[in-house]
């Protein structure tokens, strides 16, 4: 955000719109100017559009690549909601109707949109190489999720292009530019042409809890540590687009990792196999 702090932009804004929100897992205020319910119907209907222009295998299928996938993020879903079960807060996952897809592809990508809708791209596994890197990669790709990362990003473009615009107006009056922010702030933007990086902020939230989640679903977060060193060799490759979009370098995340690593350990981890 160029004018406004985002401090400022949440007082100026939590006084005419929607404002701001607490989030559950961060403990952080986030510019909220979409509902949660706005972005998890765009997100179905978005997720819905993608799987039906990209190759996806079916779960049905024998392929090995789905069903690692599959059984990696069913494990960290069920992790999620203890996580948030334990906290007391399981109405906040109701909204939530977990989808997992894998999508033949090259490109060394995963995500997952708001409402729990999961895609991991089959070039992302010969980096992650083991189930505990891919639990890596599916806690980090969901905490995005229920941080509400793109919301706040979305929030926070539209702040800056419509100029306080109400949502409401600026949807009704602007289709076609809500739409655009919406998927670029989901990490689809190469298709809709702009794209909207998650901030280094966020960035450390998803490695912090996707650590988190990935203990808790019996995986060795140490793992993590591996996965950045493979993807800090990959540099000036091909890296992935949801990694590539982002700021903190490949030395500071694993640095950052390594600052939390023993506490979660300590706290969330029991090995499973
Ligand atoms: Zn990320």
């Amino acid at each position: 955000m160029k004018k406004y702090s985002f401090v400022v932009s949440c007082i100026v804004f939590a006084l005419s719109i929607t404002g701001c929100t607490t989030n559950t897992l961060t403990h952080r205020s986030e510019l909220s100017l979409v509902s949660d319910q706005e972005v998890i119907t765009t997100s179905a209907s978005q997720y819905k559009q993608f799987l039906s222009t990209n190759k996806v295998i079916s779960p049905n299928s024998s392929s090995k690549d789905a069903a690692v996938v599959t059984k990696v993020s069913k494990r960290i879903i069920a992790a999620v909601q203890k996580y948030y079960a334990d906290l007391g807060r399981t109405d906040e996952l109701s909204d939530y109707s977990w989808e997992i897809n894998t999508v033949v592809s090259n490109e060394a990508n995963a995500w997952c949109m708001p409402g729990g809708k999961i895609v991991v791209y089959t070039g992302i596994l010969p980096i992650t190489q083991n189930e505990a890197a891919l639990a890596v990669v599916i806690g980090h790709e969901v905490t995005h999720a229920l941080a509400k990362h793109g919301k706040e990003r979305m929030s926070q473009a539209l702040l800056q292009q419509l100029g306080g615009q109400a949502l409401s107006m600026a949807i009704a009056n602007k289709p076609k530019e809500t739409q655009a922010l919406y998927g670029s702030a989901y990490g689809l933007g190469s298709q809709y042409g702009i794209m909207l990086p998650f901030s280094r902020q966020n960035e450390y939230e998803a490695d912090k809890y996707g650590l988190v989640f990935t203990a808790l679903a019996g995986y060795d977060p140490h793992e993590a540590i591996n996965f950045w060193h493979r993807m800090e060799q990959m540099a000036g490759g091909q890296k992935p687009p949801e990694f590539a979009s982002t700021h903190p370098s490949d030395a500071n995340r694993i640095a950052q990792l390594q600052s939390v690593m023993d506490e979660t350990v300590a706290k969330y981890y029991k090995p499973q196999h």
